[in-house]
């Protein structure tokens, strides 16, 4: 038997790398959220040959400290928990430490960042080891490249799908987060063409025609509703306005994008029967909730959360929006649209 021992740092961090990015997407999220975290108006997002050759996001919030900035790059370092309380409390999108520590680990990653729109700090990692750290001028707000994503991890890279399969994944998260944030001016782009651009002004109905298009947005449903626990708003399209696929339902809970199957089917419930066989809604829905009442620290990506009261809030939203589409059959059809 070999003897028990502790793997290297750099060793450890590309492991649990494994866990948050598993492709140029994860990478883009991650990225985001944390702009998102640091209250960014505007986040940009640069991407080449869907993300494996160049990530770039460039936010402007409120930045790192020069002396934070290698402490941040440290696995499991962050500014957004410190206690058990936090943790049951939280209302960061991140708290677990790990992205940038992950990212670093597998890929060549440059950071600049500064607090005061003056003086800033570039630090370049390659695969976990640091290459340099550096002082230069900057506007307020982080800007984090990352290339040759798993250049040091083969296997991984392996499993990398076609350029266009990698794309759809930055695409789709990168609506979600918009979605999410109608806040926050967005914009997504190859070096040949802009894919996204939202404009930021709070209103969650133009940032879907952004994102779905105008024709769209101006088709769907508004709807609302709150109890004692939990308070959704957001838009869901006419029965007749539909896609072959789920994933135009987006579920954001507290801010945050996320996956759950039986919140999913609460939305498609409250259409009965009026769907098509095969055809989904396109659904945006803002769940507002306390924070004691979601277990966000299910799984690394976060992507699924726990929730302790789901049969309730699939309930509400399966009641909330069959009523808003049986408000639609006391309209006549020459008002509706106007
Ligand atoms: P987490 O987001 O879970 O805290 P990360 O590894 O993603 O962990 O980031 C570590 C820390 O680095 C964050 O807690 C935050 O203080 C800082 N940070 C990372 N990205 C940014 C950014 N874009 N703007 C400001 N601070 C950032
Ligand atoms: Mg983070």
């Amino acid at each position: 038997m070999a003897h028990i021992q502790q793997l290297p740092a750099t060793l450890s961090n590309q492991i649990a790398a494994g866990e948050v990015i598993e492709r140029p997407a994860s990478v883009i999220k991650e990225l985001v959220e944390n702009a998102l975290d640091a209250q960014a108006s505007q986040i940009d997002i640069l991407v080449k040959d869907a993300g494996i050759s160049l990530i770039k996001v460039a936010d402007n919030g409120t930045g790192i400290k020069s002396s934070e900035v290698e402490l941040a790059f440290l696995p499991h370092t962050t500014s957004k928990i410190s206690n058990l309380h936090d943790l049951f409390h939280v209302h960061t999108l991140g708290f677990r430490g790990e992205a940038l520590a992950s990212i670093a680990a597998v890929a060549k990653v440059a950071l600049t960042t500064s607090t005061d729109n003056n003086a800033g700090v570039c630090l370049k990692i390659n695969g976990g080891q640091k290459q340099s750290l550096t002082t230069l001028a900057k506007a307020r707000g982080t800007t984090v490249t990352v290339t040759d994503l798993f250049y040091n991890t083969p296997a991984r890279l392996k499993y990398i799908k076609t350029v266009n399969t990698e794309l759809n994944h930055i695409i789709n998260i990168v609506n979600r987060l918009a979605l999410a944030h109608p806040e926050v001016a967005f914009t997504l782009a190859t070096n040949q063409r802009n894919l996204i651009r939202t404009s930021g002004n709070g209103n969650l109905q133009q940032t879907i025609a952004g994102i779905y298009g105008r024709l769209t947005a101006q088709q769907m449903i508004p709807f609302q509703q709150a109890n004692a626990d939990f308070r959704i708003q957001g838009y869901t399209s006419l029965p007749q306005q539909t896609r072959s696929n789920r994933r135009y339902i987006s579920l954001i809970i507290n801010g945050r994008y996320v996956v759950n199957n039986q919140l999913i089917q609460a939305v498609i419930a409250g259409y009965e029967s009026k769907l098509m066989v095969g055809r989904y809604p396109i659904t945006v829905i803002n769940i507002a909730l306390d924070p004691l009442l979601v277990d966000v620290n299910v799984h690394p990506t976060k992507r699924e959360v726990r929730l302790s009261k789901e049969a309730a809030l699939a309930e509400l939203i399966h009641t909330t929006i069959a009523q808003s589409l049986a408000k639609l059959n006391l309209i006549p059809d020459a008002l509706r649209n106007l």
